[in-house]
């Protein structure tokens, strides 16, 4: 472990304000398993916001998103609509 702890003990220090009513992260199924985007999604997320269930489809649970853009630079266009969250909502960074 480093001074500053480890990256999950400093990301469990940062704030989520979850938008209960609104994701701000869409994935369009066809295209995503077509293209293969659903497994690269998976692969790429440092939080772990994608998993593929056993059919294929890629679940999202966006309110552990980092807010990084790292799946919306790998994507391919179409598969997946990615916006930050509305106002007030999503991390505070407080650590890292
Ligand atoms: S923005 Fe980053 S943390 Fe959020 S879903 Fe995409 S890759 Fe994961």
């Amino acid at each position: 472990m480093t001074l500053l702890g480890s990256v999950p003990e400093r990301l469990a220090k940062n704030h989520f304000d979850l938008d209960e009513d609104e994701s701000h992260i869409e994935v369009h199924q066809a295209i995503a398993k077509a293209t293969g985007t659903g497994k690269l999604l998976v692969a790429v997320c440092p939080a772990h916001v994608y998993s593929e269930e056993p059919d294929g489809t890629i679940r999202v649970e966006y309110a552990a998103c980092l807010e990084c853009g790292t799946c919306l630079a790998v994507a391919t266009p179409g598969s997946l609509t990615w916006h930050y969250p509305r106002g007030g909502f999503g991390i505070s960074y407080r650590e890292g």
